[in-house]
């Protein structure tokens, strides 16, 4: 390997960023709406609303809402409801059934209660359509099917402080109430456009690739052909991690593809392959998938395993870390001597996927565009055997906007770069809202205890006491990673931990005939001073190019959603501490 001019390369990166920043941030995107956000997998069933009283009600029904009915099931608290905007579980992959849809992080972590359900994942790395199985199979497991409201948004959630109940208000009519809440929103399920002219002025058809339209395309999530797009011109917007997954899979069925592109992912190799029954057999002893969650973390950066169970991208790069951190002499073990080995590890992964490119797409300008110029983790990390070699398809274009974007839809179809292509059909691979305000993306307010509203208690960023409880709002959790483990190479690990404990917080409230569970001030502070404390993010110092893990560039929320200075493996560790204590230090009973 050449020696790499690492100064030239951080320059580099400067420039990119540069290019990209913009003034308007989040604000540049817009909405789904109208036809564009309707439902195309479930028809919406008519029933009567609710009005009645539960023990739980838990807002989300994919990862998040599931393990915490789970939890709360397998502890024998049966008197819970889910209320879910999808028509059934599953949450984002309920959602995303796009062509080639596929987890980028190893099945064996990565699907939760593999072990409870007795499971075996088909591949290293599953497709959609068996993670949404599974999320089906643990519903079945944990009897969940009878105790959700589909297609149903939550309008409304506000705390009784007399009757020590939340009123969950729904746009089905519901109005029923619950001693506790539990929100699972996810933070990728508010599908995003760019705010370009001319968006609906598109005479050809168009969706979100989470809005995936079989009717039109044919085919299925499950790989049927896509045989209706023979003769059409598709273009893609978007070279994110759903992009990277949907254009090796539509290439070979349109006349002609196009990929507009404003930056490019860093796209590593993807190497997957079947999981052989008889090695699962020979590894799947009791308390193996918890075993192999605790291992996976471990390898994380900040991690301390000594060996390595999953062996992909993800742990690959930390491994990289830590060695490099091994092999500094002592006058070089300093904070920067860790910051200078981060950005080594990163400078020469970045370097080996950036030559993977020149090796894999024959035409030098399109590899070019297609590298990547940033710290690896500035944007999700993406892994994938096909992406780059369908380029080399004669039918399938790159269209690299030198980090421009598109410039407007027209009726015929898009503008980049001054020139305009036409097209028959336009698919939107523009992600998701991540940081705009918890309540805008929720889609509702919570108004706790004093009338205290959480998008007001927000505004500067997020505050909570472990990512699960906020001061002011009794009884209530956030079922996600940030301000906790944030461990974002595996989101279920977190989930699998966070249901774990609020199950079992509930559990104690109603054991000790307590009617109300709320965070001190005090412990809510203290523990947002334990996350300040946490040292930079080393890799993205100087500036990450824009993006939804940086807020698109901009200060703001976006800055404060870290996590457990120590990483993950140790956060997990504290949590179970504090968990077993029985005495769960900072909240309060009463
Ligand atoms: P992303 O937000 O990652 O990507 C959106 C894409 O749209 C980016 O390439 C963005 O460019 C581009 N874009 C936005 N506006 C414009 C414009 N005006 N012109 C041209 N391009 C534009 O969304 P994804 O749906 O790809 O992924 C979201 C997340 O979902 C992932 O990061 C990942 O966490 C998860 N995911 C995981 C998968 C897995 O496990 N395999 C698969 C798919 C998704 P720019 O980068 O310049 O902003």
């Amino acid at each position: 390997m050449p020696t790499l001019d690492n100064d030239a390369v951080k320059s580099r990166y400067a420039q990119e960023r540069e290019k990209r920043l913009r003034a308007d941030g989040n604000a540049q995107y817009v909405r789904l709406a109208g036809d564009l956000a309707t439902d195309p997998y479930e028809p919406m069933v008519e029933r009567p609303p609710c009005r009645d009283h539960v023990t739980v009600a838990i807002v989300g029904g994919g990862f998040a809402g599931l393990l915490t009915a789970s939890r709360l099931s397998e502890l024998g608290l049966d008197d819970f409801r889910v209320v879910e905007k999808g028509g059934g579980f599953g949450g984002t992959w309920y959602w995303n059934r796009y062509p080639g849809v596929q987890c980028d992080t190893a099945s064996m972590v990565y699907m939760p209660l593999l072990e409870e359900t007795g499971y075996m994942p088909s591949e290293k790395y599953a497709h959609g359509p068996e993670i949404l199985d599974h999320c089906e199979r643990i519903a079945h497991h944990f009897d969940l099917s009878d105790k959700a409201l589909f297609h149903t948004v939550v309008t409304d959630l506000e705390w009784d402080d007399e009757a020590a109940r939340w009123i969950v208000r729904t746009d089905r009519g519901d109005e029923f109430t619950a001693q506790f809440v539990a929100m699972g929103t996810g933070p990728l399920h508010v599908a995003k456009l760019p705010g370009i002219p001319g968006i609906q002025s598109f005479e050809g058809h168009a969706f979100h690739t989470s809005r995936w339209d079989y009717d039109y395309t044919g085919g299925d999530a499950r790989g049927a052909p896509l045989d209706n797009l023979g003769d059409k011109r598709v273009g893609v917007i978007g070279t994110g991690a759903t992009s990277v997954q949907v254009v090796p899979s539509l290439a070979p069925w349109v006349e002609e593809l196009y990929v507009f592109q404003r930056t490019p992912s860093s796209v590593d190799v993807r190497d997957n392959h079947p999981i052989d029954p008889e090695w699962f057999e020979s590894i799947a002893t009791p308390g193996w998938q918890q075993r192999w969650l605790e291992n996976f973390t471990a390898n994380q950066a900040m991690g301390t395993a000594e060996e390595d169970l999953v062996q992909d991208g993800w742990t690959d790069v930390s491994r990289r870390i830590r060695d490099l951190i091994a092999s500094l002499p002592p006058e070089k073990m300093t904070r920067e001597g860790f910051a200078n080995a981060f950005q080594e590890a990163d400078i020469e992964k970045m370097s080996e996927i950036r030559a993977r490119i020149d090796d894999v797409v024959d035409d030098p300008e399109t590899a070019d565009a297609l590298k990547a110029w940033y710290w690896q983790f500035c944007k999700r990390p993406c892994f994938h055997d096909e992406y780059l070699d369908a380029f080399n398809s004669p039918n399938t274009h790159l269209v690299d906007t030198n980090g421009q974007g598109v410039e407007r839809v027209t009726p015929a179809g898009v503008v980049a770069g001054g020139r305009e292509y036409e097209l028959d059909c336009l698919i939107f691979a523009s992600g998701f809202e991540v940081g705009t305000a918890y309540t805008d993306r929720a889609g509702f307010e919570v108004t706790g205890r004093d009338g205290r509203r959480l998008s007001e208690e927000w505004r500067d960023g997020m505050r909570t006491m472990q990512g699960t409880y906020v001061h002011g709002f009794p009884n209530a959790f956030l079922v996600q990673p940030f301000q906790g483990g944030n461990l974002i190479s595996n989101i279920p690990h977190n989930l699998v931990e966070a249901a774990r404990t609020i199950a079992m917080i509930v559990a104690h409230t109603l054991e000790g005939g307590h009617s109300r569970v709320e965070v001190s001030a005090e412990a809510q502070e203290d523990w947002l001073a334990l996350l300040r404390s946490a040292p930079p993010r080393v890799a993205g110092a100087g500036g990450c190019t824009p993006g939804y893990y940086n807020n698109e560039g901009q200060p703001g929320a976006g800055d404060f959603v870290g996590g457990y200075p120590g990483g993950p493996q140790r956060y997990f560790q504290y949590l179970d501490d504090w968990r077993s204590t029985g005495s769960f230090d900072g909240l309060e009973f009463s």
